[in-house]
């Protein structure tokens, strides 16, 4: 057992000053309060103390979408024209070249800086199967990925994608039948049922990436996971006219035609579903992964974020193209792009009921809402649930001064203006350290900057 003390723990949606949380030895929160009350509990009679002054405990952050290996595009890609140059200009290249060591290395980097920036979860979306030539595929790379989170300490969804259509080079090594995407994901998922840390979720990739054979597919294993399944979708306003020019209709209607709409639906990206859509997406329980940092660097859009909140839809956060790799800037993004689309403040907060005018809603979209399209038990410090936990140093001067006075105004700082890379000193999953003073906790970055510069340069 482990007890961790803090001067401030968010617990039930409010930091609690004085606040403690005792974790078992199975990596699970036994209870989160008043460190005093907990102290006397007679099971944390034997647990080992450890005194986080100076410090505040969040849930880790959650980032629920993400392609590793895009992190290897900074630099290069960042002025193309349009997302169609981008994408054929600058990401089928990078594909091409991939081969596993540098698709490890990729992931090793964009998960040590995100659990630097306080991030405990990585949903990954990833759909590089194939070598180079179009050979091999099942789940060698899908297993490597993995292994890189595990070597890291990271919690890992993989959410392995299923993709059969395209006809250019690059999606060779994406391509699979739809027996074989299911066989394969069936069989991912089995390997690592044993692992509490990883979990393994199907990701038909697209409307344009994959059939309806494959959606349905998908759902159906989704079902049988009892567990989510992530597709993107409405990204572009072109995915419009691929929808009715192939389907007949706007996109998430083809997801409903087809049968795949349900709770177990979580949509990546959705900027362009009109309002029946949306309500649509509220009627059937199903969520969406919002990457809004993404959406401004391709030209995407902006998603109708209230209305989403308002019909009670969870929304999630993902870094997707990974220039930065930050679930709380991804937060503050959220509201921030509303406000310069609607000339007011205050849009997220206003649109839930529950939110005491705070920024709790966007904190609680990089945690718990990450943890619901994930399909995970994580994202908020409560009894049974993961202790994926983030220790925030309240001497962080992008903290001050709410560091002083705690409560709601702590809670608006971390949101609004925390720098998470010098902010966040310690962080667990599942009661397991991942970051210790500051620095990855199982792995040097030195390795890691070695192992880039050797894939860069080869
Ligand atoms: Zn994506």
């Amino acid at each position: 057992m482990l007890l961790l003390t803090a001067d401030h723990v968010l617990v039930d949606r409010r930091f609690l000053a004085g606040g403690a949380v005792l974790i078992g030895d199975d990596g699970r929160i036994v209870a989160a309060g008043r460190a005093d009350e907990l102290a006397a509990l007679p099971s944390a009679a034997a647990s080992t103390r450890l005194d986080l002054d100076g410090h505040a405990l969040l849930p880790g952050c959650i980032n629920a979408h993400t392609h590793s290996f895009q992190v290897l595009l900074r630099g290069n890609g960042d002025n193309a024209r349009n997302f169609r140059e981008w994408v054929d200009g600058h990401l089928y290249p990078l594909v091409m070249r991939l081969d596993e060591r540098a698709i490890v290395a990729a992931a090793l980097l964009a998960y040590a800086e995100m659990a630097l920036a306080g991030t405990t979860t990585v949903g990954e979306f990833f759909y590089v199967h194939h070598g180079r030539d179009g050979s091999g595929g099942g789940n060698t790379h899908a297993t490597a990925v993995i292994e890189a989170a595990r070597r890291l300490g990271i919690r890992i969804a993989l959410l392995r994608t299923m993709y059969d259509l395209g006809s250019k080079p690059g999606q060779a090594r994406f391509r699979e039948t739809a027996d074989a995407a299911a066989a394969n994901t069936r069989e991912l998922h089995a390997l690592y049922a044993a692992d509490p840390t990883v979990v393994v979720r199907p990701a038909p990739h697209s409307l344009h990436g994959a059939s309806e054979a494959m959606i349905r597919a998908a759902s159906e294993i989704a079902a049988e996971f009892r567990a989510p399944f992530h597709i993107h979708l409405a990204e572009q306003q072109g995915d419009l006219s691929f929808s009715t020019s192939t389907y007949g209709v706007s996109p998430l209607r083809a997801i409903e035609r087809m049968g795949a709409l349900s709770e177990r639906t979580v949509l990546v990206h959705g900027i362009w579903l009109d309002d029946g859509e949306r309500a649509l997406l509220a009627d059937a329980g199903g969520a969406l992964v919002y990457n809004p940092l993404t959406n401004m660097a391709l030209g995407d859009g902006v998603a109708r974020i209230p209305d989403l909140v308002a019909r009670g839809v969870p929304v999630a956060l993902g870094t997707d193209a990974n220039n930065r790799l930050n679930l709380f800037d991804e937060m503050r993004t959220v509201e921030y792009l509303q406000r310069v689309s609607a000339l007011e403040m205050g849009i997220v907060a206003g649109a839930d009921p529950d939110s005491r005018g705070t920024a709790l809603p966007l904190l609680e979209m990089g945690t718990a809402n990450g943890a619901r399209a994930l399909g995970i038990e994580a994202g908020r410090i409560a009894p049974g649930l993961w202790a994926d936990l983030v220790a925030i140093s309240l001497d962080d001067p992008s903290l001050w001064p709410a560091a002083c006075s705690g409560g709601d105004d702590l809670l608006n700082a971390v949101v609004f203006s925390m720098v998470a890379q010098t902010a966040v000193r310690h962080s667990w999953v599942a009661g397991r350290p991942l970051v210790r003073d500051g620095r990855l906790a199982n792995m040097s970055l030195d390795e890691i900057r070695d192992e880039i510069a050797a894939v860069v340069q080869s």
